[in-house]
């Protein structure tokens, strides 16, 4: 039996979405351990070491919680982990096409891991870590999407861009 779930993601930052499926998590697994993503290939507004710190910040007040980076196939984090559910979010149809492409290509690396898909409360299920960055980026305000720190994140990381 399962008692672990692995969230990989990008987390490029954490939103309330991201929070919001943490939480739900949180109460049927034992412990939920987060992945924040290296991804080589992605550029991100926000290194490894800050989405990580970020994370680890705004949920400090959940029980259960592993949070760190990993580079590599997520089938091979998962088994490191001794673990054997991924933990992904369905906002909506548009996310299904991707997931459903990695979630049965990781089946095809590792027949044992299974990925289980949660939705967000609805009021979070259009929210993006690409659109929070789009309305930072044009000085909108971001506290209704973000925890207030990562809200003030964004606003220095641009900032310091402009000037
Ligand atoms: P990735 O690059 O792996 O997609 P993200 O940080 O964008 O990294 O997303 C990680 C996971 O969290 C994905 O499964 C994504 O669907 C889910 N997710 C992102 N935003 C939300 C949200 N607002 N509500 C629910 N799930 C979300």
């Amino acid at each position: 039996m399962s008692t672990k779930v692995v969230y990989p993601g990008t987390f490029d930052p954490v939103t309330f979405g991201h929070i919001d499926l943490i939480k739900r998590a949180s109460k049927i697994f034992e412990q939920v351990i987060i992945g924040v993503a290296y991804t080589s290939g992605k550029n991100t507004l926000f290194s490894l070491e800050e989405r990580v710190g970020m994370l680890k910040k705004v949920t400090s007040n959940i029980k259960g919680l592993k949070i760190e980076p990993f580079e590599g196939l997520i089938v091979n984090y998962v088994r490191s982990k001794k673990a054997r559910v991924v933990l992904r979010g369905l906002r909506m149809i548009s996310d299904f096409e991707y997931e459903f492409q990695m979630a049965l290509s990781n089946r095809q690396l590792d027949a044992d891991i299974e990925t289980i898909f949660v939705m967000p409360k609805p009021a979070y299920s259009y929210l993006s870590s690409k659109l929070i960055k789009e309305i930072a980026l044009l000085g909108g305000d971001v506290e209704k999407f973000v925890p207030a720190a990562v809200a003030r994140r964004l606003k220095k990381k641009f900032q310091s861009r402009k000037g």
